[in-house]
């Protein structure tokens, strides 16, 4: 009798089906930031830079509106090559795993206090191109897990040019007006899902749309967010800051 076998998606050395998609050597290589408690933060409102106290460093506002934000991961080494294989590769049945390593990032308490879940939405060509949303997908698997419905409650009404090589300024430029709600959500609390957090622009206008449509409070919960030194510049060409 032959153990099933599947391939690990980060160094392709096969291994038992059990343990998932990523073999366990590989796995101890993962630094996940819950374990270390980093998985929460906030980061404002209007420009979605993470924010620690006092003054923005992205828009300059002295005590801005803040989002709670949680991350499983940062976005690098193996989980940016993982992110890239879900992304552009296909291998979109990764969503499971990723969105259970999502969960584990969110706050315990916070939990089952959501109404909605809400994926951050692509423009409908560009899904068209790549054949999905990955955003979908995991709010999907989280939907299930949660047994929270998922709403496609944003679309995306105008494509955008590519997010990294702007300032925080331009960026917002770029963005407004992106997001349109498709209905009134008044006193709904949102669960806004991303695979990953890059400059934070994406999210925080994404969040300001589904206030303005009635919300009671969003929450950000992607699967990996960049490194807040590393940030800016950032010359990744290819990352979900950069959907359009
Ligand atoms: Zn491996
Ligand atoms: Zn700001």
């Amino acid at each position: 009798m032959f153990a099933p076998r599947a391939v690990c998606v980060c160094c392709l050395s096969l291994f038992g089906t059990d343990e998932g998609f990523i073999c366990s050597s590989c796995r101890e290589k993962l630094r996940p930031l819950y374990l270390p408690g980093k998985s929460e933060t906030e980061i404002c409102l209007e420009c979605g830079e993470v924010v620690d106290a006092g003054a923005c460093p992205g828009c300059g506002r002295r005590s801005p509106p803040t989002l709670r934000a949680f991350s499983a991961y940062e976005y690098e080494g193996i989980i940016r090559e993982l992110v890239h294989c879900f992304k552009f590769g296909g291998v979109y049945a990764l969503s499971e795993w990723m969105a259970g390593e999502m969960l584990q990032a969110l706050a315990a308490p916070g939990k089952g206090n959501f109404t909605r879940i809400v994926p951050v939405p692509m423009y409908p060509l560009r899904k068209l191109a790549r054949g999905y949303n990955q955003a979908e997908k995991l709010a999907g698997e989280l939907s299930k897990r949660l047994g929270i419905q998922k709403s496609d409650l944003l679309k995306r009404i105008r494509n955008t040019k590519s997010q990294v090589t702007l300032a925080t300024a331009e960026r917002r430029k770029n963005l407004k007006n992106a997001f349109r709600a498709v209905s009134r959500a008044d006193g709904e609390r949102i669960l806004l899902v991303d695979d990953v957090r890059t400059t934070g622009s994406t999210v925080s206008e994404c969040a300001r749309t589904l206030l303005a449509a009635g919300c009671e409070n969003v929450t950000v919960l992607t699967f990996a967010n960049a490194k807040v030194k590393e940030k800016a510049p950032f010359n990744e060409q290819s990352d979900a800051g950069n959907r359009t």
